[in-house]
């Protein structure tokens, strides 16, 4: 095996989907998988949250991720977010996708690819992103209905759930009008992780947790209730003494000093290991943190040890915690972004080892 690896521990993610039904005990739950499951693989993910966690509707952003889930025996329905490309209307149809339609060119598209086929409509409430304006609701329904589809849901996605409650409430209420105002009533959804949390839109039919059921804080600060689902380790391929002066990596950017070992691990930004992080990140050591010394490069990262230590040593590259050098989120907060990029950012070639599946 790679000896490097993520370890996904399905328990706490039965547990974060656990905690988020239950701050919509209402609401029927829309695990959002997109991306890979934000890293942690889709396929095991949407299987261990329909039998663990009951949940019976998944969300993903490509026909292609649509697909894998397909692929792997994932009956149930599955919504594809953003907004149908009429160039797409063929592949979301063929893989018994459920789109979301916010034109009708992409409605006749997909009229025209599943005849009566099942859909859903997004209304824009302030985001300014994708979706009908609300004044255009009614009109838009009576044409998409025109063309035989059936209209399963309407929603709505928030702009600043995790940072803004008056804006967001703001949001949810014009929605609402919209959708009042048709001649019938429609399931509806609003609620992302932020909003599910901070107890907006759950009132509603669905709901749409993603970076959540992760354990990863949707404010990057504190998710009380939540636990992270992903570890990353790595064993060295070479651990090795280098005298004062010789430098490392592209660039010599980094030169040995005294007493100190240079541990090369196996893993670089083609994994998902920023090359922002050269001579700046951290990998966690016995307890403590070794300094990434010199350079990132694609496939190979050193770090920085105050002694030897043997090939079977693990190091632990991204911690399940809010550790501030470590953890996803305070990397990511380092690196001035977000710990969704980080997440999804992961590679595929990484080998992921599940935990705690029975
Ligand atoms: C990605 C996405 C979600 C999930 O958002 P989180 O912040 O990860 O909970 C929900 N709804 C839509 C439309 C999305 O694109």
């Amino acid at each position: 095996m790679r000896p490097t690896w993520l370890e996904i521990d399905l328990g706490a993610l039965g547990r974060n989907c656990a905690h988020l039904a239950g701050r919509a005990p209402d609401a029927q739950l829309i695990a959002v998988v997109k991306a890979d499951a934000y890293g942690h693989g889709a396929v095991r993910v949407a299987r261990y949250l329909r039998e663990r966690c009951g949940v019976r509707r998944f969300a993903v952003a490509t026909s292609g991720e649509g697909a894998e889930l397909r692929a792997a025996g994932i009956a149930e329905p599955v919504l594809l977010l953003g907004a149908l490309h009429p160039d797409d209307a063929e592949g979301a149809a063929r893989h018994g996708l459920t789109p979301t339609l916010v034109t009708l060119a992409a409605a006749r598209a997909f009229a025209a690819a599943r005849p009566g086929g099942r859909v859903q409509v997004k209304v824009d409430s302030g985001m300014g992103r994708v979706g009908v304006a609300p004044a255009e609701l009614a009109g838009f329904m009576a044409a998409v209905e025109g063309l035989g589809l059936e209209v399963e849901a309407i929603y709505t996605h928030f702009a600043v759930a995790d940072e803004d409650e008056a804006e967001t409430r703001r949001q949810l209420a014009v929605f609402l009008e919209a959708a009042r105002a048709l001649p019938r009533r429609y399931p509806l959804h609003a609620a992302n992780s932020a909003a599910i949390l901070a107890g907006l839109g759950t009132g509603l039919d669905f709901v749409r947790p993603g970076v959540a059921l992760y354990g990863l804080p949707p404010d990057m600060k504190e998710a009380p209730g939540l636990e992270p689902v992903l570890a990353w380790k790595a064993r060295p391929t070479q651990v090795k003494r280098l005298p004062a002066g010789h430098g490392v990596g592209y660039g010599l950017s980094y030169r040995a000093g005294g007493e100190e070992w240079i541990a090369t691990l196996p893993f670089g930004y083609a994994d998902g290991f920023s090359r922002a992080l050269s001579n700046r990140g951290w990998v966690r050591w016995r307890g403590g943190y070794a300094p990434v010394a010199g350079r990132v490069s694609m496939d190979q990262t050193t770090v920085r040890l105050p002694e030897p230590v043997g090939l079977d040593e693990v190091f632990e590259v991204v911690t399940p915690d809010l550790d501030e050098r470590t953890g996803l989120t305070g990397r990511a907060r380092a690196l001035g972004t977000i710990h969704y990029e980080l997440a999804t950012a992961l590679s595929r070639r990484l080998p992921r080892i599940y935990l705690g599946d029975g």
